[in-house]
């Protein structure tokens, strides 16, 4: 039986005014929700409604540490509703429980961070150069757009509305139109947590239409984005006209550097983990793995030993490794990238189609997929693909092999698995990526920023200066003179 889902806007659950849809469960097909699709009037009414509760003394006049003990609270609630919040979010999205079960945590721990960092955050007294006290302090920004996709909604929901609520922001979150649970659940805690109304509204819609309404709204003062880089580019193209700062984390196509002296057995764990955990359904996906030559056949013989064991099935069981894909229209599309590859000349080394069998009937499955033989120009190893599909790449020189990393649009991320940490250090430098794992791959802390370079974006989320994306600097001059002020003095 599916659930009812009501819109939270301006404080209220209500349905929202566009029409009502369908959301599914990747898993079986089976319908998961009901709900009402918000529209471009819902947008007006919503970020009103956030502009004047922030205003309001009941949000803007708390102290820091009175919103820290939101969010504090936020965090707890998290943690009380944890395994049904996992729950909820497998049959939103598809994916295996245990990967559910991290990302509630992972929203749990950036709700407590950015309680910590609202509290302890200091402005500063700069160094005095003149008969005069000066200061730079941050103000919040106002109200925040916040649009999600569909991959990993709770965690990539919550790096935005926590930080922007510590830093005083008000937001209207847009979630992606198949995954809106999560937002709607956080809403929810934020309400009993003692978030104002207002001053987090949900709105479940189209990109198109609710998602672009909120980034032309004039008193939008800021989105934060995640999603693809196409989307992104014309979420920064309106923020231009209203000279609105953005935050957009957009795709990837990331390389896994295999080095000769690499110990094998953990780069073959990595690499499987980097491209086949959520179905490689994510922005980080370590889709290219360049092996040195010296190792390449040895490095291939254990990776489709791993392949071949890795589990794929029921997203509910906790075994599973690989649930789903999001739909079939997403599957579809990453069938045809395997088939293109096939056209550009590489050879399938494992998958390549759907897995057989009863369990796999009604769900959007796809085989992970690995192919070898292809250049690193061929489509696909240059475009992203969001599926469980891996490049095989042989190198044979560094600058061979930085060549290849760098000849791509994106630069989100890379990993490097050698036990020579010069060797680490020189191609972890020269890389053009915002992140690179060193012996390890997809591992994450809130305290550390993420984000990306070239096409995969441009802002940072996490770590502590994380508020300050959500907050406006202001100078303060205080002057001491005793006398009425010279006419000009040098500073
Ligand atoms: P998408 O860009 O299609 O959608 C993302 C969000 O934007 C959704 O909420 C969607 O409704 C909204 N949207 C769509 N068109 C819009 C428009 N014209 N104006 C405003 N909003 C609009 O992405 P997706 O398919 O949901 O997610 C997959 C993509 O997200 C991949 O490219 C992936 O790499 C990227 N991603 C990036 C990160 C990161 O941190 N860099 C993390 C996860 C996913």
């Amino acid at each position: 039986m599916p659930y009812f889902l009501q819109a939270f806007m301006a404080g209220q659950w209500r349905d929202a005014s566009g029409p009502e849809y369908t959301t599914h469960y990747p898993a079986d097909g089976s319908e998961v929700a009901q709900l009402h699709a918000a529209t471009v009037a819902d947008v007006d009414e919503a970020v009103q409604a956030a502009e004047k509760a922030r205003l309001h003394k009941s949000w803007a006049g708390l102290k820091r540490h009175e919103r820290a003990g939101i969010l504090y609270r936020m965090a707890a609630g998290i943690r009380e509703r944890a395994e049904e919040l996992a729950q909820l979010q497998r049959l939103d999205n598809g994916k295996p429980i245990n990967e559910t079960r991290a990302l509630v945590a992972s929203a749990a721990g950036t709700f407590q961070y950015f309680a910590a960092a609202c509290e302890t955050w200091e402005d500063q007294l700069t160094p005095q150069r003149g008969d005069f006290i000066t200061m730079s302090v941050h103000e919040p920004l106002g109200v925040v757009g916040a649009i999600t996709p569909w991959n990993s909604p709770i965690a990539s929901e919550a790096q935005k509305i926590a930080p922007a609520l510590a830093a005083g922001c008000a937001v209207v979150i847009k979630p992606a139109e198949i995954t809106p649970r999560m937002a709607l659940e956080l809403a929810r805690i934020g309400q009993q947590a003692g978030v104002p109304d207002g001053i987090l509204s949900v709105l479940p819609g189209k990109g198109s239409l609710v998602g672009e309404a909120l980034v032309r709204h004039p008193l939008i003062q800021r989105i934060a984005f995640t999603g693809g880089t196409e989307v992104g580019l014309g979420i920064q193209r309106l923020a231009a006209e209203k000279l609105m700062p953005t935050s957009l984390e957009l795709g990837g196509k990331s390389p896994t550097i295999v080095c000769a002296d690499a110990d094998l057995d953990h780069a073959v764990a990595g690499v499987l983990y980097g491209i086949f955990s959520s179905s490689g359904e994510s922005c980080i996906a370590g889709s290219r793995a360049f092996v040195h030559a010296s190792v390449y056949a040895a490095f291939r013989e254990r990776l489709l030993a791993g392949v071949r064991a890795l589990r794929v099935g029921d997203p509910a069981d906790e075994r599973t490794q690989m649930g789903p894909l999001i739909h079939s229209r997403h599957r579809a599309e990453v069938d045809r990238y395997v088939q293109l590859g096939l056209s550009e000349g590489g050879q399938l080394l494992h998958g390549g189609g759907r897995p057989t069998g009863a369990m796999y009937e009604r769900g959007s499955y796809y085989l992970p997929t690995v192919m070898e033989g292809l250049p690193n120009s061929a489509r696909m190893c240059q475009e992203e693909i969001f599926g469980p599909v891996l490049a095989l790449l042989p190198w044979h020189s560094e600058e061979d092999l930085l060549a290849q990393c760098h000849d791509n649009v994106y630069g989100l991320a890379a990993g490097i698995w050698t036990q020579d940490y010069k060797t680490a250090w020189r191609l972890g430098s020269a890389l053009h990526t915002g992140t690179v794992w060193v012996n390890t791959y997809k591992v994450f802390s809130i305290s550390t920023p993420f984000g990306g370079m070239k096409m995969s974006g441009m802002g940072r989320e996490k770590g502590r200066q994380g508020i300050l994306e959500y907050t406006r600097q202001k100078s303060f001059y205080w002057g001491l003179n005793a006398n009425p002020m010279p006419w000009a003095t040098p500073t």
